[in-house]
Formats: structure tokens, sequence, C-alpha cells
């Protein structure tokens, strides 16, 4: 994910996910297994308003990875969409629904909300970086 920028931090307790949205996202992460799923979530505040499917270049289980070229798309839909990058989804097949090492230094660079999903028990969880990892609530509507 080498060059992806910061645009703004957000300060976020929670975030806002539709049930379809949530569907989305869930199901993405079955239909990809065994590898890794990414997608990014655009909004509003706190409220995710458009999911954007995109592809991990990685093909891997344990990483996921976007193309410049997506990377570069992100930044254009954003202004296409009038509307802010405010969270990255990735799922993790094989494991918890937690930040693994890498992800902490993505998260670094990429300050939005993460959501994890697992594959595992199938938990859908929400992390902002502050100084540590802090997992944010997610509400449904
Ligand atoms: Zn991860």
């Amino acid at each position: 994910m080498d060059g992806w920028h910061c645009c703004c931090r957000i300060d976020l307790q929670k975030i806002i996910l539709s049930n379809s949205h949530k569907k989305i996202l869930t199901e993405l992460a079955e239909n990809e297994k065994p590898n890794e799923s990414c997608a990014i979530l655009y909004g509003d505040g706190n409220t995710v308003k458009e999911i954007w499917i995109t592809e991990n270049i990685e093909n891997s289980p344990i990483e996921f990875t976007l193309s410049p070229e997506q990377t570069l798309e992100m930044h254009e839909k954003q202004k296409e969409l009038g509307i802010d990058v405010i969270g990255i989804f990735h799922s993790h097949p094989n494991s918890q629904a937690v930040p693994s090492s890498t992800d902490r230094k993505f998260m670094e660079n990429n300050p939005y909300v993460w959501i994890i999903y697992s594959g595992v028990n199938k938990d859908l969880k929400a992390y902002v970086l502050e100084s540590e990892i802090k997992e944010i609530q997610i509400e449904e509507k």
C-alpha cells in the first residue's frame, strides 16, 4: 500500500454501517476465501455511504495490497463521489479480527477506520490508531 497518503486524521468513536453494507463486506470476505479481501469505505463523518470493492493484488491469505492504479482511483473516486475515504476493510480468513503488526504499520500511514472481518468466527471489528490501537464500536442501522 505504498503511495497512500493521509488527507485528514479522523477522530472517531464509532462507525455507522448499514445492514446492506455489512452484508456486502461479509459476503466479499467469504467469497474471497482463502485469500484476504479488501475494500475502501467512503462516507460522511462516521457514516459509511459507499463501498468500493478493490482487488487484493497479493492473492494472499495473510496480506493485502492495492495496485498503484487502484490507489490512484481511490482518490479520484473520492472527488467524483464528493465524499471522503473514511475506512479500509480487509479480512483475516484464518485469524481473529485483530490488526496484525503489518496492519498496524499501514494504519500509521493510513489513518482511517480499519474494519477487519474474521473468517474464523465471523467477527466484524473496527479500529483506529491513536497512540495505541483502539477498538471502536460498529453501529448498525
Ligand atoms: Zn490484517
